[in-house]
């Protein structure tokens, strides 16, 4: 018998998440980000389930277009870093894959580049975040030469990232995007800003392409509780199964350290899940899991291959119930919140352990 631990992807989720992309931007094209293993979905699979309805996939370096190529994905694809080596351009122009161009040396490695065929390139304009792009008073310098260079394909695009986005009133926002206007001012070719939270958020910041992640895997792109959006379907249930119900007496510790004791006679489950499977390690008593599709708690430190739960009040909970860590009943976001971290990171170190399974629509979880 396996341990019952496993990590479910519903394509069907991921589709119906794409839609309400739709419905938020119906005017714009849509760039599917798949980055990090498809935010620890699974790549490959992620970008099948969305090829009818993305326009494009953008993901962080040749790695992982190539595997989407090999995977026979036509789509077009664009590199958020672009190029990180002089290499990396044939590669690209061999593939025909989009570069977003950040920093001088790119844009001289093109000028210079002899190429199969023309790439097709976004400009990355630094409006405010200071981690990739060029400063505004830099942008139009930067698209001449581009715009002269022989390797570069002619529609030339223009792309931001918002930093503050998951503030919905955060005015950093409103500022990034005047500066965007500003420096990309009679400049033709297509404009991108929006992340997920640009999307559901910020109608200002559509242009002509948006960028979703996080809200295509069914997680809250917004840091504030009320606004997540209730529509979007959580793609990912990690879960596992009661291995042991135990019933420990007044005082008896839980766990390594004995940092949890039971304030009274209580039954505690033991959960085939732990930091092996990717479960936060530091996750604190409190933290939700749903057991037997009962919500309650998680009571002392989490092992590798296990963790305890509190089973009070709990109906019908015996060895081999499901326990859902994150999913529909237990939202990521909040284990997340728990754990001081976002929902991003819990998907992305999925490690491969659970099993990953994948299917295509679903009851509740
Ligand atoms: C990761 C990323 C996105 C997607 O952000 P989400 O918050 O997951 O929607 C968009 N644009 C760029 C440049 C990114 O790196």
């Amino acid at each position: 018998m396996s341990r019952g631990a496993q990590a479910t992807v519903d394509l069907g989720a991921l589709r119906a998440n794409l839609r309400l992309v739709r419905e938020a931007a119906p005017q714009q094209r849509v760039m599917a980000v798949v980055k990090s293993d498809g935010y620890g979905h699974g790549l490959t699979a992620v970008a099948q389930a969305l090829a009818r309805q993305a326009d494009a996939f953008a993901v962080t370096d040749l790695a992982e277009a190539e595997a989407l190529r090999s995977a026979g994905l036509r789509q077009r694809i664009v590199l958020l870093q672009g190029p990180f080596t002089g290499e990396d351009l044939e590669r690209a122009a061999a593939e025909d894959l989009e570069l977003v161009i950040h920093s001088d040396w790119q844009v001289e490695a093109l000028a210079t580049a002899h190429l199969p065929a023309p790439v097709g390139v976004w400009l990355k304009v630094d409006t405010g975040m200071h981690r990739l792009g060029f400063p505004p008073e830099a942008v139009q310098e930067a698209w001449r030469r581009l715009a002269d260079a022989p390797s570069v394909r002619s529609d030339i695009g223009l792309l931001t990232h918002l930093a503050c986005a998951d503030d919905r009133y955060d005015p950093a926002t409103r500022r990034q995007l005047e500066a965007f206007d500003a420096a990309c001012a009679g400049l033709p070719g297509p404009r991108s800003a929006a992340n997920s939270a640009g999307v559901l958020g910020w109608p200002a910041s559509h242009y002509d392409w948006v960028r979703p992640g996080i809200m295509l895997y069914g997680a809250s792109p917004f840091v504030a509780a009320r606004d997540t959006d209730p529509a979007l379907r959580p793609a990912m249930a990690l879960e596992g199964q009661v291995v042991a119900v135990r019933h420990l007496r007044a005082g008896d510790p839980v766990g390594y350290g004995a940092s949890w004791s039971c304030p009274e006679a209580m039954p505690v489950g033991v959960v085939s899940i732990g930091y092996g499977d990717g479960y936060p390690r530091h996750a604190p008593s409190g933290t939700p899991v749903a057991v037997a599709g009962q919500r309650t708690q998680l009571v002392g430190r989490i092992s590798m291959d296990m963790l305890a739960v509190d089973l009070r009040g709990l109906d019908g909970v015996r060895e081999g119930s499901p326990a859902v860590l994150w999913g529909d009943a237990v939202r990521a976001e909040e284990v997340a919140d728990a754990c001081g971290t976002i929902a991003y990171e819990l998907f992305c170190r999925t490690p491969p352990r659970p099993q990953r399974r994948y299917v295509d629509g679903r009851g509740a979880w």
